[in-house]
């Protein structure tokens, strides 16, 4: 400010900067003054926000606003000078510490009394916050519909059934495969319970139920259902229900999938059927050879013939072999179509575990076999089909321990149930296998397994019997360090 300025001009000045003195005190954002053309910088208080600056500023665009954004401020303020009006813009400044910010900056224009422009005055306040927060929220949208997108694509086209319930049992979601099965548009099944969508009223209520079982455990629950499909007619499907939980640790929803598995049943089915025929087929020479070989047996005895009574003797136990597998095939088909009986019969359990001892001693000469004496046992139960569990645990335990080992068996009693034991000192089997082994038609592989003959369907069978005893069956086990096989069944 030099001397030789008008008084007027001079008064215009203190009176800008006294009001500006005002601005700043009133407010802990930041204020600026700027010239009536935006050129200079006259004044600027950062609030610790910006650099302030007292000296007039030419640079100020370079040094406060972000590279990025300063054309658009040039051009809100050519906006602003052009109309005479206030100059409002949100945008990234260089920080005081050198990072980048967002500001709100609101300037008006101060007028002479011949409605000129003299300067303008600004406050800007510190938005960086909730830009963050706009951006994280932004980000965290794009995200989500990244993902929606991509789940739709994976819906839209997988041949299985995907679908979504509340907890109210009212579809909120259907795929095109299950909406093309039901021969509906989405409009007329979502929005809907399983009656509306044609469901009969005890597959509703069935489903209704697991519904309600998955939101009470927070559990999957799966499941096998025949189906009539809107044009391929009746078909078997396989489903999983299971919980989407909430932030809160609530099922919010349940999401299903369902796959159409007639044609694996089919396969399966035909499979049986064929293993079952052959099975079928050659029991009746078998029986013919068994009877042949022993009478041959008889004769090669009386006859002194000590070479052939030994061969005809290894023949019948191979024979007898390949009617405990043929056996086993038969009985695997009979419970897959459900022909299986349970028998019930009060026995003693000690017993056919010294009948159990005795053909082990008289079959089972490599090994030793130790049972655990056990006072009488009576259960209600079928002797014969125990019978076939308990010598399928012990041939396997003999099968998969080396000669000379000892096989342990125990047998123990509360007042419901018994528990059967047997235990060798075996291969073992190891973690991964042992949820499976009980599995039709599952082997382990492995070097030690793989020369040992074997249809995997011994220890089915024998899960099969036990459950169908109401009893249950398992395996302990470790890699090298032998195995432990136990049952249960229920006494009465
Ligand atoms: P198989 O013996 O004919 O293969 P199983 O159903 O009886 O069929 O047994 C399934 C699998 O479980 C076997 O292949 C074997 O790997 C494993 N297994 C069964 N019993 C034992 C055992 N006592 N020790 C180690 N592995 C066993």
């Amino acid at each position: 400010m030099t001397e030789n300025q008008p008084f007027n001009a001079y008064k215009g000045l203190s009176e800008s900067e006294e009001r500006f003195r005002t601005l700043v005190t009133a407010t802990s954002d930041v204020v600026y003054r700027m010239s009536a053309d935006w050129k200079v910088m006259r004044q600027l208080n950062g609030g610790n926000f910006l650099l302030d600056t007292g000296e007039p500023d030419e640079h100020w665009l370079q040094k406060y606003i972000h590279p990025i954004d300063q054309q658009v401020v040039k051009d809100a303020i050519d906006e602003a000078l052009g109309k005479k009006q206030m100059f409002r813009l949100e945008h990234r400044v260089l920080r005081a510490d050198g990072t980048i910010g967002w500001v709100l900056s609101t300037a008006v224009p101060i007028l002479n009394e011949s409605g000129d422009i003299i300067e303008w005055f600004g406050t800007a306040s510190d938005v960086s916050g909730r830009k963050a927060t706009e951006e994280a929220l932004r980000q965290a949208r794009d995200e989500a519909e990244t993902q929606r997108r991509l789940y739709e694509i994976v819906a839209a086209n997988t041949p299985d059934l995907v679908y979504v319930f509340d907890p109210n049992y009212i579809f909120t979601f259907a795929n095109p495969a299950l909406l093309k099965m039901w021969g509906k548009s989405w409009d007329d099944a979502v929005g809907k319970g399983l009656l509306d969508n044609g469901y009969e009223p005890w597959h509703a209520e069935m489903h209704e139920r697991e519904i309600d079982h998955v939101v009470k455990t927070k559990e999957s629950i799966r499941g096998e259902i025949a189906f009539p499909h809107a044009t391929l007619g009746k078909r078997i499907y396989d489903y999983i229900f299971s919980p989407v939980v909430n932030a809160q640790g609530e099922v919010e929803a349940i999401a299903g999938t369902t796959r159409d598995i007639s044609d694996i049943k089919e396969n399966e089915q035909r499979k049986n059927d064929f293993i079952s025929m052959v099975s079928h087929e050659l029991k009746t020479p078998l029986t013919s050879v068994i009877s042949n070989v022993q009478v041959a047996q008889k004769r090669a005895i009386q006859n002194n013939d000590t070479i052939a009574a030994g061969m005809l003797e290894r023949a019948g136990t191979q024979l007898g072999k390949m009617t405990r597998m043929i056996n086993g095939f038969l009985n695997v088909s009979r419970l897959e179509s459900g022909r299986i009986q349970i028998d019930h019969q009060l026995f003693d359990l000690s017993d056919l575990m010294k009948e159990v001892e005795d053909d082990a001693a008289a079959t089972m000469l490599g090994h030793s076999i130790r049972i655990e004496p056990s006072p009488e046992i009576w259960i209600n139960a079928d002797r014969e089909k125990i019978s076939q569990v308990f010598n399928n645990l012990l041939s396997n335990a003999v099968k998969y321990s080396p000669l000379c080992s000892t096989i342990y068996i125990s047998c123990s009693a509360d007042n419901d149930f018994v528990k059967v034991c047997v235990r060798d000192e075996g291969i073992g089997v190891s973690e991964e296998d042992l949820p499976l082994i009980f599995e039709r038609y599952y082997r382990v592989k492995g070097a030690e397994a793989n020369h040992i003959s074997g249809f995997g369907i011994g220890l089915y069978l024998c899960s099969e019997i036990v459950k169908l005893h109401g009893g249950s069956i398992w395996a302990e086990s470790k890699p090298g360090e032998g195995s432990t096989f136990c049952f249960t069944l229920p006494k009465n």
